[in-house]
């Protein structure tokens, strides 16, 4: 990897694409404390990936390659919302956390609503719910760099520009001009979900893997929110709200699951699959505790409630409704739906492994020959 060409290269691109500079954070910036997020950008650096943000107020990320670099962008915007919407969870939730019955208080939601509205200008948060705030922010970061570096390492770009001939092959996760990603490389929005439920499907792997590689220093009082995260009663029901809140701010809510045409999949049924992948995760030998631990969470009575109600939180009564709807509409067949979608984008999945593998070899060859 050579990083100064590749940084350049980022450069070019994201000019290109975004009119946009290169964001150095601050050394004490959002983006700054996030530690799991540095050791998984670090990973990527490893395998030849450059990682780097852009500054804009937009929420977007994009994976792509660009003269002979492959590329990982995040805006600024990502994570100043992120912070924001997880800031508004972390101040409604009850302490100790994730009590199955009511893991939400009332009164501190209607704080947060308040709060989103502009009627109040501070949240009030324990030192609890701060280590809560802090864990939520990196688990989601975590998981959208690992989205797009599922969509290198599974050969998606390589396959568009290698298998469809599409020079400045590029996915992004919001339209750009209100361009779809399927519209701005000319392709059939079909081929576009098939990759993006596979990057999601890497992302929950890859999150999980990392959550369980990591030491975990329990005993020192600056590192509370990594205890939550080593506690799989804690670690569990954060990955689960970090991954939906993701879908929350990435993908937008329609008023019925029929009428989205969104290359990506509605966020209702990236949450159901993302679910799904990590029940099989929990499902290997030895992750008997961590299958507990998610199962008590995902079955808790008010869950349901604690969804919907965080989207009056974070978005409104207008985008209430219509996920009240989606909800109505998918329940007792979101099985169903999500095995079509995996149907409908098996063949896709098979024809792009073969690009990945092509990538693999023609990578390690060439860092042989360094
Ligand atoms: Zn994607």
């Amino acid at each position: 990897m050579n990083r100064s060409l590749d940084e350049a290269n980022f450069s070019d691109f994201i000019r290109e694409s975004f009119d946009a500079l290169p964001w150095d954070p601050e050394p004490d910036s959002d983006f700054s404390i996030l530690s799991l997020f540095h050791l998984a950008k670090e990973h990527c650096e490893r395998r030849g990936i450059y990682v780097g943000a852009i500054d804009i107020d937009d929420l977007n990320a994009v994976a792509f390659e660009h003269k002979g670099s492959e590329c990982i962008g995040i805006t600024r915007g990502t994570i100043e919302q992120l912070h924001h919407a997880l800031g508004l969870v972390a101040s409604c939730m009850k302490e100790p956390f994730f009590d199955a019955e009511q893991p939400w208080d009332d009164e501190k939601r209607l704080d947060a609503t308040r709060f989103r509205k502009g009627r109040q200008d501070e949240l009030h948060l324990s030192n609890g719910q701060r280590a809560l705030w802090q864990a939520l922010m990196d688990v989601s970061v975590v998981f959208i760099l690992h989205h797009e570096l599922g969509h290198l390492e599974s050969g998606h770009i390589y396959w568009l520009q290698q298998g469809l001939r599409k020079n400045r092959a590029a996915l992004f996760e919001r339209p750009l001009d209100h361009k779809s990603n399927a519209e701005l490389l000319g392709v059939d929005a079909d081929n576009i979900t098939a990759l993006e439920v596979d990057a999601d499907t890497d992302a929950v792997t890859a999150t999980l893997e990392l959550l369980d590689g990591i030491s975990y220093t329990s005993d020192r009082e600056g590192n509370l929110w990594l205890n939550l995260l080593e506690n799989n009663d804690t670690r569990y029901p954060i990955v689960d709200i970090a991954f939906n809140i993701v879908f929350v701010l990435f993908s937008h809510q329609t008023a019925s699951v029929e009428s989205y045409h969104g290359s990506h999949p509605h966020p209702d049924i990236r949450g159901a699959y993302c679910n799904a992948g990590a029940l099989v995760y929990c499902s290997q030998p030895n992750q008997e505790e961590a299958l507990q631990a998610y199962r008590r969470w995902r079955t808790s009575p008010h869950l349901s409630n604690f969804y919907w109600e965080m989207h009056y939180v974070l978005k409104g009564p207008y985008h209430l409704q219509d996920y009240l709807a989606n909800a109505k509409s998918l329940s007792g067949k979101i099985n169903k739906v999500t095995q079509e979608l995996w149907e409908h984008s098996k063949p896709i999945w098979n024809n792009v492994a073969e690009y990945a593998d092509e990538r693999r070899k023609k990578r390690d060859s060439a860092r042989e020959r360094k």
